[in-house]
């Protein structure tokens, strides 16, 4: 079974992004399961048809240690299995301890468990932040296999930098490694060659860029993935696309994250500035 997180800035698609790549791989008929890792509870509302799942920790808190997996895992479009974790009450807790408690409760239910014979498990963890519980996935040896969504705006290269340092951070003691950055377009100038160029002085590669498009909010408001939705749009091949490099990947590293001036310098000399 292979271990992937998506990690990246709020707000830049990692939900989509995952759910798409999901769609795409249960097409494939590759048995995946996601987990999702914010406390918005919405990495798996597309595969699951825009039901709201209960998640781990409100199932925990409402029927106590009485949890049989059947509890928190729902099984979505293509045969997914979909788990959502969940967060403290708002402004109370830690929310990385979330993920602490819902990976280990599956581990206790055998969610992982051979039988299931899951080629991947996705973690969709929540935004920038690699500290604490956030980075617990990468630390823990739960995800092996990270990629990092990221645009050519200036803080969403930002991000992405920020959590190769965070990867960089616990690669040495665990086996984690970067698979690539997964270009989730926004339209900017020159985009595509210069998010090919972070790739590339990060040590990594741009394993598929994504186009923006609005058939993904369409097929949003309508609960789907676009796989889901529209399944001969461009779009949905799109995914299919990055699906496939994802599956077929052999290039995982060690990232070497670039200090801000070169950030500065790639904006500036791709035009952004
Ligand atoms: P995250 O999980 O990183 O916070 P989401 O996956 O929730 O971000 O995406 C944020 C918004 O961006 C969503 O409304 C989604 O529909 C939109 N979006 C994501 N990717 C694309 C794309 N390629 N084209 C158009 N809209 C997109
Ligand atoms: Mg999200």
């Amino acid at each position: 079974m292979r271990k992937v997180a998506i990690y990246g800035k709020g707000g830049i698609g990692k939900s989509t992004t995952t759910q798409n790549t999901v769609a795409a791989l249960g097409e494939m008929g590759k048995r995946v399961m996601v987990i999702g890792c914010d406390p918005k509870a919405d990495s798996t509302r597309l595969l699951l048809g825009g039901l709201v799942q209960g998640t781990v920790l409100d199932t925990l808190r409402e029927e106590g240690e009485d949890v049989e997996l059947g509890d928190v895992m729902r099984t979505g479009f293509a045969d997914c299995r979909c788990v959502e974790s969940g967060g403290p009450e708002p402004g109370v807790g830690c929310a990385g301890r979330g993920i602490i408690t819902s990976i280990n409760l599956l581990e206790q239910l055998g969610a992982y468990e051979e039988d299931k014979q899951l080629d991947y498990a996705f973690y969709d963890v929540l935004g920038d932040v690699v500290c604490g519980g956030f980075a617990m996935p990468i630390r823990e040896g739960k995800a092996e296999e990270i990629y990092i969504v990221v645009s050519g705006e200036m803080m969403a290269m930002y991000a992405a930098n920020n959590i190769c340092k965070g990867i960089r951070k616990f690669a040495d003691a665990g086996g984690v490694r970067l698979g690539g950055l997964i270009c989730n377009s926004r339209n900017v100038d020159n985009e595509k060659e210069m998010i090919e160029q972070l790739a590339k002085q990060i040590g990594t590669q741009m394993i598929h860029f994504v186009p923006r498009d609005n058939i993904v909010q369409r097929a949003e408001i309508n609960r789907k993935t676009v796989i889901d939705y529209e399944p001969d749009c461009g779009q949905a091949d799109e995914y299919r696309t990055l699906a496939a490099n994802i599956e077929n990947n052999d290039m995982f590293v060690i990232p070497k994250p670039i200090e801000i001036d070169a950030l500065e310098h790639l904006l500036v000399e791709y035009g952004m500035v």
